[in-house]
């Protein structure tokens, strides 16, 4: 199984879910050590570069993530 290379960089467990250990357990296994390209901060982060991942962007919001790529060019 192949786990996204985002994973220990990714801040969104440190802060966004650091209080919510059910909703991160099952991000964490659909996304980052599952499907990670449908990941929305993964797709910002392939295009963009990380630093354009805003901290609040969840791995299901596909639809706002493709709104910011879209909108940055
Ligand atoms: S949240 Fe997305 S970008 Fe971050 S580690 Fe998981 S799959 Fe990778």
């Amino acid at each position: 199984m192949s786990y996204c290379e985002l994973l220990e960089p990714c801040p969104f467990f440190n802060d966004e879910l650091a209080n919510k250990p059910g909703m991160s357990a099952m991000y964490k296994m659909n996304y980052c050590r599952g499907d990670y390209k449908s990941c929305a901060r993964y797709m910002v982060s392939k295009e963009l570069g990380k630093e354009k991942v805003p901290v609040d962007l969840y791995p299901n919001m596909c639809e706002r993530a493709k709104k910011i790529i879209q909108d940055s060019k």
